[in-house]
């Protein structure tokens, strides 16, 4: 394998691992959990301001509303923080989109806020690796990749979404729209192992909640009037489960509802979430679906109203893709590193830009692990060899790499 050429080394030589690791404390230190809208905005800021070193333009774009059903089956709004968008160069031919979130899974109020070193190379912190730190690395391998001569044929999106961790259904259009037509595409979630290790292939997720309503009645003096939501909720979670199989995991996970032990229940919400692993479970999940609820109406005499639905779809990985993933491997061993890749249970915004056909690779951020926990950790030295590995993929990309 060649290792890296003169000019690939002085390309990633203004890469300032510092200053990434500063950003990533800065950024780190304010909560931005995705219910969090102060916090949000606050981060949104700090990364505006950040993101103005590169040409273009930054704008905060507003959420697409979104709505859940509440405990007592109403649809309700669900408040989402706004989407940092930067645009370069949107006249350029070959354009690509990199994508981050600025929300971590801990709200305000959990005990995980501060930023500990474990030793000199680690940092335990909220969002270090999931993704703060995958954010740093963005912006500076873009400050880096303007400084290439082959920059000014690449054009590019950011996207830096607020609700990446409840399922970006308020980003979920906006990432369609700046997906659209792109050369590739580059998402900064973690690595899949501390080792570097990708996520390849994906499964995909939905969720849903079924809202059932019946007809209460005096469980003692006129049961016969009743029509119990409760248990077509139970009957309705065991037939789901009774769906799965190999290419679609299902779990009921919550039933709510029901009522004082003397009355006949007349509502109950259910809900479910699914993996669907390839496109063809999730689709044939859909009819099957529909007609599981019709029977479910009839033989109890309710009605079951569903909501949600499969928010990201199962993410494979074509040519076109596999050639992003080659890519990456061919930058890294000339950087003397060994890339490997493995499918993936998780899901992100990558399962989303991959349905739109474009090719992407998702777990560009920084190496580290434990996220969604209070163990998360960033290993300090993966910001510069991300962020060299991003510029140069990126300069690859500017020079056509995948045509
Ligand atoms: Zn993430």
């Amino acid at each position: 394998m060649h290792p890296l050429s003169a000019e690939d080394i002085a390309l990633v030589a203004p890469i300032d691992p510092d200053r990434m690791l500063a950003r990533t404390q800065a950024w780190a230190a304010i909560n931005s959990g995705t219910g969090n809208l102060a916090g949000l905005a606050q981060v949104a800021e700090a990364l505006a301001d950040t993101f103005a070193e590169l040409p273009g333009e930054v704008s905060l774009c507003d959420p697409d509303p979104v709505t859940a059903i509440d405990t007592d089956g109403r649809e309700v709004a669900q408040e989402n923080g706004r989407h940092l968008v930067l645009s370069v160069r949107p006249e350029a031919e070959r354009r690509v989109l990199l994508t981050g979130h600025m929300d971590t899974v801990y709200p305000p109020e959990h005990p995980f806020q501060d930023l500990r070193w474990l030793d000199d190379e680690t940092l335990n912190g909220p969002g270090t690796a999931d993704m703060k730190g995958g954010l740093a690395v963005i912006c500076e391998a873009l400050l880096a990749l303007e400084q290439s001569p082959a920059a000014c044929n690449l054009g590019y999106d950011v996207l830096i979404n607020s609700d990446e961790e409840t399922g970006s259904l308020s980003s979920a259009p906006l990432i369609a729209r700046l997906a659209q037509g792109k050369y590739a595409a580059l998402t900064y979630e973690p690595a899949a192992l501390p080792d570097g290790t990708l996520a390849h292939s994906r499964g995909g997720s939905g969720n849903y909640a079924v809202v059932f309503t019946g007809r209460s009645a005096h469980a003692g003096r006129n049961p016969e009037d009743g029509r119990n939501a409760l248990v077509a909720a139970a009957d309705c979670a065991v037939r789901l489960k009774a769906l799965q199989h190999a290419d679609l995991p299902v779990n009921p996970a919550k039933i709510e509802g029901g009522a004082a032990n003397n009355i006949v229940p007349d509502h109950a919400v259910l809900r479910f979430n699914i993996r669907p692993k390839t496109l063809a479970a999730a689709d044939s999940f859909a009819s099957t679906f529909k007609a599981l609820l019709s029977d479910l109406e009839v033989r109890h005499e309710v009605t079951a109203s569903p909501h949600g639905g499969i928010s990201r779809p199962p993410k494979p990985v074509d040519a076109r893709a596999q050639r992003l993933f080659d890519l990456v491997r061919k930058i890294e061993a000339a950087s003397g590193r060994d890339t490997r890749w493995q499918p993936s249970g998780g899901v992100c915004d990558g399962n989303n830009i991959a349905a739109l056909g474009v090719p992407v690779v998702d777990t560009m951020g920084v190496r580290g692990g434990a996220i969604h926990s209070p163990h998360e950790y960033l290993i300090v030295p993966s910001l510069q060899e991300r962020a060299a590995l991003s510029t140069l993929v990126l300069n690859r990309l500017a020079e056509g790499a995948l045509s």
